[in-house]
């Protein structure tokens, strides 16, 4: 995942005046600024307070004040740009991992740092795996996708064991699952039995991984319903965007909705899948996403049923 961080610029000019002789008023609060330090921004002239309280920015991790370049997070952090050298930023939320911000965090044996809230989720067990796959699998049938829900087994991995499976299966993968497909055939040749594997990065958090999986039954779904040899970007925007419903029903379930932590996770997610900037990943997605926006949903999962592209 790329780091969804923004450096910012403090875009006004302050002078820092110490005023001894002239009689001035603040702009905000309109009290008389006596023989006191006051702030010049844009032409106009705040107390101390004031300044303090509308126009300082302050740092999330050590509380101090910032002057000059920051780094701005998408959950409104902002941090001075010298705490990357010493904090890592965790994969899953892009926040910098801080007891302040993120109540810490863990490094897992693969190098991935994660941090406290979201490690707080994460899936560590196949069992609980196992129960989030049945429920993204209900929610894809009430979003008409149908999925035979035999023959899948999900097998929780790591960064190293998901990658060794992708050159295995001589496929170029940064993802962080893998769908592999394996069909039987009878002695007359005809299709008798087809098993497919799920392999989930171990310990993403719950939303994360929701939406991987989600990602990964779609793949499942062109396996049992589409042409095996379909366009890599119809087929991948489509899984991505079979993800994406999936976190928009999520978002209107009570329980996400009222955690504001889960819900902004929710928003992050899908902020994520609409401006991946990959040709397949990303520009895949939008265009199934126009398509459905122009000819509904159906008419999108019937041309991905019978065809090889886009129309
Ligand atoms: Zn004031
Ligand atoms: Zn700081
Ligand atoms: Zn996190
Ligand atoms: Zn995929």
């Amino acid at each position: 995942m790329k780091k969804r961080m923004m450096i910012m610029f403090v875009f006004y000019t302050i002078f820092l005046i110490t005023n001894l002789y002239s009689q001035i008023n603040c702009a905000k609060c309109g009290k008389r600024i006596n023989n006191e330090s006051y702030y010049e921004i844009q032409g106009k002239n705040y107390c101390e307070k004031c300044y303090k309280k509308y126009f300082a920015t302050y740092c999330s991790l050590c509380g101090k004040e910032i002057k000059g370049r920051y780094i701005f997070d998408f959950w409104q952090n902002k941090y001075h740009e010298f705490h990357k050298e010493d904090h890592d930023f965790c994969e899953y939320c892009a926040r910098m991992i801080c007891d302040k911000v993120t109540k810490g965090g863990r490094t897992y044996q693969d190098g991935t740092h994660i941090c406290n809230l979201c490690y707080k989720s994460s899936v560590q067990r196949e069992s609980k795996a196992n129960i989030l796959m049945k429920e993204v699998l209900n929610e894809l049938i009430w979003l008409g996708i149908k999925i035979d829900p035999e023959n899948i087994e999900l097998q929780l991995v790591d960064n190293a064991q998901l990658s060794q499976k992708a050159i295995d299966m001589k496929i170029n993968s940064h993802h962080k699952g893998l769908t592999k497909y394996t069909a039987f055939e009878n002695q007359k040749g005809d299709i008798s039995l087809e098993n497919f594997t799920i392999y989930i990065v171990i310990g993403m958090p719950e939303l994360k991984f929701i939406e991987v999986i989600a990602h990964e039954l779609m793949h499942v779904w062109q396996y049992q319903n589409s042409p095996l040899d379909n366009d890599l970007a119809f087929s991948e925007g489509s899984c991505n965007y079979a993800a994406y419903l999936v976190l928009k029903k999520y978002k209107n379930k009570h329980y996400y909705k009222s955690n504001k932590e889960k819900s902004k996770m929710i928003d992050f997610l899908i902020m994520n899948l609409e401006t991946n900037t990959d040709k397949i990943y990303g520009d895949g997605f939008r265009r199934v996403k126009e398509l459905v926006e122009k000819h509904r949903k159906k008419y999108w999962l019937d041309h991905l049923k019978n065809f090889r592209n886009f129309p």
